[in-house]
């Protein structure tokens, strides 16, 4: 490990409505939504949308907004999202390194998938995160490239083999089947004492991110060159 707790924004800006949840980690402990260190190895990693476009009067929001949000939840939302933590967060011109890839953030709330997974936002996407052909635009490969590059830092800091650069699967409670890359929209919820899978997740605050049709190749070209 490289690391220090000051590479990680959770660990300096700790989550003040999460913290009864913390937990102790080797660098400190964390007072953000999370479960201890991971025990099993990472197979896959899981792209989001941000969650605080929900909330941000049609403002584009960059990566350091949503880790100050993640981080400082709004009391008008009655803590809903103080339930939020993510690995790291992409936008066009920056990441923020959230927390250490040896930790299990909480992510799309599916306990056994979070075992398994890097969890990465992909900030400022929300009018256009449903089309596919926004995904092969300049400026999504903006952030593209910093998906990958912040991918890299997290490894950089804390080592992990990296899934192979396919699309993933899960199986029907959310462990990882084919390892690879998936999306939330991919992940199913226990919701209501059933095992809810996509689309019907979604009914339930599930994201949808990214989209359908997200050519996964072309961040899967980016990858290879970072
Ligand atoms: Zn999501």
């Amino acid at each position: 490990m490289n690391d220090k707790a000051t590479d990680y924004f959770f660990f300096m800006h700790p989550n003040r409505w999460s913290r009864p949840l913390s937990f102790e980690h080797r660098l400190g402990n964390f007072q953000c939504m999370g479960i201890p260190k991971r025990i099993k190895p990472i197979k896959t990693v899981v792209l989001h949308i941000l969650d605080s476009d929900q909330y941000s009067n049609g403002m584009d929001k960059t990566a350091i907004n949503n880790a100050y949000w993640m981080a400082n939840p709004d009391p008008n939302l009655n803590g809903t999202h103080a339930e939020s933590s993510i690995h790291a967060i992409a936008d066009r011109q920056n990441y923020v390194v959230c927390m250490p890839s040896d930790t299990i953030v909480y992510a799309c709330a599916n306990p056994n998938t979070r075992q398994e997974s890097i969890e990465i936002e992909i900030a400022g996407t929300f009018k256009d995160h449903a089309n596919p052909e926004y995904w092969e635009s300049d400026d999504a490969k903006l952030k593209l490239v910093n998906v990958a590059k912040v991918l890299k830092q997290l490894q950089t800091l804390c080592t992990f083999e990296m899934p192979p650069l396919q699309k993933g699967h899960l199986n029907m409670i959310g462990q990882v089947d084919i390892n690879g890359f998936i999306q939330h929209r991919d992940v199913p919820l226990f919701a209501d004492g059933v095992w809810r899978q996509p689309p019907e997740s979604f009914k339930y605050g599930q994201h949808q991110d990214i989209c359908q049709d997200f050519p996964y190749e072309i961040l899967f070209d980016i990858m290879k060159t970072i």
